[in-house]
């Protein structure tokens, strides 16, 4: 059967600049002789809300092999890490596009699904999550709609497809990601349908990998409006046992205003730490829970470390701490403790000025001491922690001269 639509189908037009971009008509152009193919999901979405977008997925209904072998024989790049799932990642014009055939699932256990190839696109539509995530779109910015997620989407209404019990049991993730994308695209009450299932199914939340939840976590927090989504995740204890709540979202938001103002994106880990109200041990636990990467641990704990110090009362105090944090820690100390009400008021200077901050080095090295006498081993350490804790003090002033008389001097032998 070679049904492209459902009898309920309906059509839509979008114009979106990429859809002609060289890589993307490449694509086309390659893969059209062999099956239809469209844009769907996170690009077509965006593209109806007028929103950047990330990247280009495509659903077509050329089977694995004949998507390669039509896409070699047009000189595009394949790379087959999704294969099994149907998926081929197509470099053209130093752009990957993942191309996924049509599927529909045959079971599915709550964390993954087994799939069969299609042609049907409503099927392929059916499998996916949301009304919104199901829209294709061809090369002429033509739409296909086969559950009536053109209309939700331009409302910005995150609703599953069918019934939500059901997709829920199919996915767990799906209870994190229906939160994920109304904290990202929704406006007004969650869908009572949706979150009712969500709040049916919560506990198999703890089923999931944790990595997969902490993935999804990081995305929320660093969504658009997703203050009062997290609002509700922590006071329905949504993720207890992992990041347990009720949340501070005053502090949460707080925090994700200033780093929006200071320029730069809101940071999960900080984010996180906020919404546990910067409680050093909370955080600890929430980042084992969720198999948290060395670095976001760190990120977090050196800018409540950092804060402690915030706000820096002179230029020398600046210095020391920009030299004891070093920067990014710095600018995450100032936004952290500005968050938890500390007065900053040259906030958007000092960041400036720790941007411009370049770390000064001790100017005498253990060499230079050796050749002022004395020996290797831990007296030769203690001699230059000593400078260097005089050289701090100095606001990093003195130089090399300076240093190498002071040491001259405590060497001495005293009489
Ligand atoms: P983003 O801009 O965040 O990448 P996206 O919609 O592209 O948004 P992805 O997670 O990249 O989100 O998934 C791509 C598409 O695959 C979705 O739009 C949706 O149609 C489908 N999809 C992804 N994960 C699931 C899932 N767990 N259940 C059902 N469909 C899913
Ligand atoms: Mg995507």
């Amino acid at each position: 059967m070679t049904g492209t639509t459902s009898p309920s189908a309906s059509a839509f037009m979008v114009n979106a600049f990429w859809l002609s971009s060289p890589g993307l008509t490449a694509v086309f152009d390659a893969i059209e002789p062999v099956g239809r193919i469209r844009v769907v999901g996170g690009a077509v979405r965006n593209a109806i809300l007028g929103e950047a977008i990330s990247d280009i997925d495509l659903a077509t209904e050329a089977e694995p092999h004949e998507v390669a072998a039509a896409a070699q024989k047009a000189g595009i790049r394949v790379h087959e890490t999704g294969i099994e799932h149907g998926t081929l990642t197509l470099v053209a014009d130093r752009i990957a596009y993942e191309v996924t055939t049509l599927r529909e699932d045959v079971s599915t256990d709550g964390r993954r699904a087994t799939v069969r190839f299609t042609r049907d696109w409503s099927l392929d539509a059916e499998r996916r999550d949301f009304t919104m995530n199901a829209l294709y779109l061809d090369r002429y910015g033509r739409g296909l709609d086969t559950v009536g997620g053109y209309a939700d989407c331009l409302a910005r209404r995150v609703r599953f497809i069918g019934d939500a019990d059901q997709r829920i049991v199919e996915d767990h993730l799906r209870i994190l990601r229906f939160f994920r994308f109304n904290a990202a695209y929704g406006r007004g009450p969650l869908d009572p349908a949706g979150l009712d299932a969500t709040r049916r199914h919560k506990a198999r939340i703890a089923d999931l990998a944790a990595e997969r939840i902490c993935h999804e976590v990081m995305r929320i927090v660093v969504a658009q409006n997703a203050g009062n989504v997290l609002g509700l995740i922590g006071a329905e204890g949504f993720l207890d046992g992992f990041l347990p709540g009720p949340y501070n979202v005053d502090a949460y938001r707080a925090l994700a205003g200033l780093e929006r103002r200071a320029g730069r994106e809101p940071t999960p880990a900080l984010a996180i730490a906020a919404l546990l109200n910067f409680d050093e041990a909370a955080f600890q636990s929430a980042a084992d829970a969720l198999k948290f990467s060395r670095r976001d641990r760190a990120r977090a704990l050196d800018a409540m470390a950092a804060s402690r110090g915030m706000p820096p009362l002179s230029v020398p105090q600046t210095h020391a701490l920009l030299y004891e944090h070093g920067t990014e820690a710095f600018v995450d100390g100032l936004l952290v403790g500005a968050a938890r009400g500390a007065d900053i008021i040259d906030l958007p200077h000092l960041v400036t000025a720790a941007r411009q901050w370049r770390r000064p080095r001790l100017p005498v090295s253990g060499t230079d001491l050796l050749e002022q006498g004395g020996a290797p081993g831990p007296e030769l350490g203690e001699r230059l922690a000593h400078l260097e804790k005089v050289w701090r003090q100095s606001d990093f002033m003195l130089d090399k001269a300076h240093l190498l008389a002071i040491d001259r001097q405590l060497r001495q032998p005293k009489d």
